[in-house]
């Protein structure tokens, strides 16, 4: 068979991920000998009911070559010199696009039948930082999030007002139905029918998100998403609040998924890195701690990619799984959805 270049080092990477999946078990989230590498890039495709056999064997082969093509691409860019800031917006453009993940294209449905989009970016060098809510027909909810983070003096435009700036942006849109999938409509059909109309919003696993770190030492993070099938119009979750959902400064990334509400109100992602900076944990205990033990205490759930200045990478969750990925300087290319992967 004879594959395009691009398909061909998809395949590979592929391969890659097949051969050295140690790293990525849940919890056991060190990145070995980091000082080999001079970048990383880690991505995640969302934690929830990440189960075998929760997807259509198409859905899985198609997450993993999502997810595998995103590294891919944000790793060239880091291979070529290229900054971490480029390389997180690359990476989650890239699976916003996909339709496997809940974000931009394949986005979950709000309770009334719409794609509401959230995203935030966040560079660690300098603390600029970017974010938009709520927006509909934005290709790319995440070019939004740095256009607003480059080209405005605000941090989070929400609405139509974000939806005006990113038009005048030049932002591509799309028709609504672009950003619908089947897969999407099915579940918040299988809500509507479960009789109450006390069903809650239901975190929907596919949010996707990217931490790097660059040749020249720099962190940056990005987070997009849909949301939460069946939320209310209007709900924000953690994605695009900077702080909750993501996070970066100069020691440490980090991009969280799960249920939001909880994320805001554990501010999650700063947490993790604040805990480097004021109690000198390291990143795993950190992200461990606020993933595993606080988070749940408070009755949420969900996962998050971390990655500290010495490319420590830390990937807990505390659902039952959770998509995810990474690749180094060194040639490691991992890419996972299960939890014993
Ligand atoms: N954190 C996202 C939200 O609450 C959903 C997710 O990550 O699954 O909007």
């Amino acid at each position: 068979m004879i594959l395009s270049p691009r398909l061909a080092s998809v395949s590979v990477l592929v391969f890659l991920s097949c051969l050295a999946v140690t790293a990525l078990h849940a919890g056991d989230s060190s990145a070995g000998d980091a000082q080999a590498a001079d970048w990383v890039v880690v991505v995640h495709g969302g934690a929830g009911a990440v189960t075998p056999g929760t997807y259509e064997p198409d859905d899985e082969a198609g997450m993993r070559a999502d997810l595998a093509a995103a590294l891919e691409a944000a790793g060239r860019i880091l291979a070529e010199g290229g900054n971490s800031l480029d390389a997180v917006t690359e990476a989650v453009r890239r699976l916003e696009d996909s339709p496997h993940f809940n974000a931009g294209r394949g986005a979950v449905f709000t309770a009334d039948a719409r794609n509401e989009l959230d995203a935030s970016i966040m560079l660690g060098s300098t603390g600029a930082a970017g974010a938009v809510a709520g927006v509909q027909g934005v290709r790319n909810p995440i070019l939004a999030a740095r256009a607003v983070m480059e080209r405005s003096p605000h941090v989070m435009l929400s609405g139509s007002g974000a939806e005006a700036f990113a038009r005048d942006a030049g932002l591509a849109f799309m028709p609504v139905e672009w950003f619908h999938t089947e897969r999407r409509r099915r579940a918040l059909e299988a809500i509507r029918e479960d009789t109450a109309s006390l069903v809650p919003p239901v975190p929907a696993h596919g949010t996707v998100g990217a931490v790097a770190i660059d040749a020249a030492g720099v962190l940056a993070a990005a987070t997009s998403t849909g949301g939460m099938t069946n939320k209310r119009w209007g709900r924000i979750g953690d994605s695009p609040i900077i702080g909750a959902g993501t996070w970066a400064d100069e020691r440490c990334a980090v991009s969280a998924t799960g249920w939001g509400e909880y994320y805001i109100r554990a501010v999650a992602a700063y947490d993790i890195c604040a805990r480097l900076a004021y109690l000198d944990e390291s990143l795993d205990t950190a992200a461990r701690y606020v993933v595993l033990e606080r988070i749940p205490a408070m009755g949420g759930d969900g996962g998050v990619i971390a990655l500290d200045r010495a490319g420590n990478v830390s990937m807990p969750f505390n659902t039952a799984g959770m998509a995810r990925g990474m690749a180094r300087a060194d040639g490691l290319v991992e890419v996972a959805l299960f939890k014993d992967e």
